[in-house]
């Protein structure tokens, strides 16, 4: 019999919890700016090991105010990483800024630090890191770099809710920190929502005047904001989930280690885990031969996908911004699998994903990479 493991299901676990968030809003009829989103963005920060949280209407939107409120506009140029969603990229040109692309280590795929130290120009404003599948950048190295040359450190941590580097949480060591709350994400909501993280306090006030058309006082619009807010619903959602997350992270670690023993040995590249502090939001392989592993894996039932498989620079929308080096990077796109990984995955499903892997045989000769 066919096993069917799709690559996500975004039924909610939940649901109970999730009716009772929603009631509770529809009970107190208040759905933008109230007391859902204040108490989510005091329970996030806790959770974050950060001062302050404020909620954004997504995670892209995140980024370009916390650029913003840092003063990052047309001009600046942000460093960042070939390999990412584009919205990281995006962000940076929405800020107004130029986007620098520094190609990324080939053993962690995040942003190589000596890779940035060669992209700095005078005109550089800034590094946007990326903590890539739920890892850390090397954040340590990421800031001595930032210190030696005067830049900001925004990070991406759209991916990586609750992870740590060297053990301390991401989105405390830059200026701020974005974070995404889109439903496939770690922490989801039923929609769109983003969250900054910083701490410091001016910093955070700087964000809740741009997310809310730049009003200090209603009516009274100080700077050019926009509209971008965490609305009561999704807000009061995320609160319940994120008692939740702490288990929902075990669970991601878990099944990662148990693929990891059951994959060994097998024709594909498991990317060794750079930071202990990794959470998971994706279980990438490497294969050469990707296009064969991902139908031989079709074909068995069991969902996969590619993240990413065109590098931001070889996007139509960003040739403009296309001069940086990428070579580990486009070799990364043109090998990157991303198996099946969430909490409600079984391990049973893991041992068969991972036998599914270990008896495929490659139809074309080896690659230098698996
Ligand atoms: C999801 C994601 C974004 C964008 O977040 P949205 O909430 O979809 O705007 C940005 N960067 C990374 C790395 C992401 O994974």
């Amino acid at each position: 019999m066919r096993p069917s493991i799709p690559f996500m299901s975004l039924v909610p676990s939940d649901e109970a919890a999730v009716r009772r968030a929603i009631d509770r809003v529809l009970a107190r009829g208040w759905f933008i700016l109230g007391p859902e989103l204040e108490a989510f963005e005091r329970a996030f920060a806790t959770a974050s090991g950060a001062a302050h949280a404020v909620g954004v209407g997504t995670g892209t939107d995140a980024i370009v105010l916390a650029l913003r409120a840092l003063g990052i506009g047309p001009g600046n140029e942000v460093i960042t990483t070939p390999l990412s969603a584009a919205f990281s990229a995006l962000a940076i040109v929405m800020a107004g800024a130029t986007p620098v692309f520094a190609d990324v280590d080939p053993d962690r795929l995040t942003i190589d630090p000596a890779a940035i130290d060669a992209a700095i120009t005078p005109r550089t404003a800034a590094i946007l890191p990326v903590h890539l599948y739920g890892q850390a950048a090397d954040m340590p190295r990421i800031m001595a770099i930032a210190a030696r040359h005067g830049l900001a450190v925004v990070e991406d941590a759209c991916q990586a809710h609750l992870a740590t580097c060297e053990g301390r949480p991401v989105g405390t060591f830059g200026a701020a920190a974005a974070f995404s709350f889109y439903p496939t994400k770690n922490l989801g909501a039923l929609g769109d929502a983003g969250a900054v993280v910083t701490n410091d306090a001016s910093l955070a006030e700087r964000v809740r005047r741009l997310r809310n058309g730049g009003q200090t006082n209603r009516y009274e619009h100080v700077e050019m904001g926009v509209n971008s807010r965490l609305d009561e619903i999704q807000a009061a959602i995320l609160s319940e989930r994120l008692t939740e997350l702490p288990a929902w992270t075990d669970e991601r670690r878990a099944l990662a280690r148990r693929y990891r023993e059951r994959l060994a040995g097998a024709p594909v590249v498991v990317p060794r885990e750079a930071d202990a502090g990794h959470v998971y939001h994706l279980f990438v392989v490497r294969s050469a031969r990707r296009a064969e592993l991902m139908a031989h894996l079709d074909a068995r039932g069991i969902g996969t996908l590619i993240h990413y498989p065109i590098s931001i620079p070889r996007q139509a929308a960003f040739q403009a911004f296309a001069d940086g080096e990428g070579a580990a990077a486009d070799r990364a796109a043109a090998e990157v699998c991303s198996l099946p990984l969430h909490p409600r995955l079984t391990k049973a499903e893991v041992d068969v994903i991972a036998e599914t892997i270990a008896t495929w045989r490659p139809a074309t000769p080896a690659g230098s990479s698996g």
